[in-house]
């Protein structure tokens, strides 16, 4: 099936890499907010450089695709956000089975319940993960529902979107954020924030 096979993949992380060279200057300044002002350039430099080892060494399938963009991820980005992006990548192209949306949805699931288990972040921390598990969430429930891929990806980026903003009122209680305390409150997250772009690109590129 088409959801999950190797372009398909490719055009999702194409497009993330693109939305976050994109959006580099407004995450960078969001982490200059609440952290030290890298966010932007870390995930543009990681994503950047993904793409460059899929063009030098085109992966054999869909899963050796998103290993390579984790493997870029770890080793390219020095801060926070590489090793959690990693490792999301590489929970994903572990659990990665049929093409079909169910197995789309279960495999973010094992990528975010990687970033989880790594970062030890929970809901209302203040992190990727408030946009990341809604996301997850809102997947599951509409692919069971029955929807198709496209739409219930659109249902996820909203909710990944929601997760952000929802937590913009909160003091940050993991990463560099938290050591700002009360401070951290009023700011949107940076990591949230490319999390909603990475569920965004996904509703833009993957088929229906
Ligand atoms: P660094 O903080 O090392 O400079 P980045 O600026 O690239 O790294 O990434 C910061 C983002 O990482 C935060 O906005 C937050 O969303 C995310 N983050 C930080 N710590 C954690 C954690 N323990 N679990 C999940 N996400 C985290
Ligand atoms: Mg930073
Ligand atoms: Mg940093």
């Amino acid at each position: 099936m088409a959801a999950l096979d190797t372009d398909a993949l490719g055009a999702w992380v194409r497009e993330y890499a693109r939305a976050v060279t994109e959006h580099r200057e407004e995450l960078t300044e969001l982490d200059s907010a609440i952290g030290d002002a890298d966010h932007g350039t870390n995930m543009h430099r990681g994503m950047t450089a993904a793409v460059a080892a899929l063009d030098a060494t085109p992966p054999a399938d869909a899963a050796a695709l998103l290993k390579t963009v984790a493997m870029t991820m770890i080793s390219k980005v020095g801060g926070t956000s590489g090793p959690l992006y990693g490792t999301f990548f590489l929970r994903m192209s572990g659990a990665l089975d049929d093409g079909s949306p169910a197995a789309f949805a279960a495999a973010f699931r094992a990528g975010v319940e990687g970033v989880v288990a790594r970062g030890k972040a929970e809901l209302e921390d203040k992190t990727m993960v408030d946009a990341l598990l809604p996301a997850a969430d809102a997947l599951t429930e509409a692919v069971e529902a029955g929807q198709e891929l496209d739409t219930a990806l659109r249902a996820a980026a909203d909710a990944a979107a929601k997760g952000r903003d929802s937590v913009t009122p909160l003091v940050a209680r993991k990463g560099r954020a938290s050591y700002l305390g009360e401070r951290s409150a009023g700011h949107v997250d940076p990591g949230a924030a490319s999390a909603v772009l990475l569920v965004e690109a996904a509703a833009t590129t993957l088929p229906g």
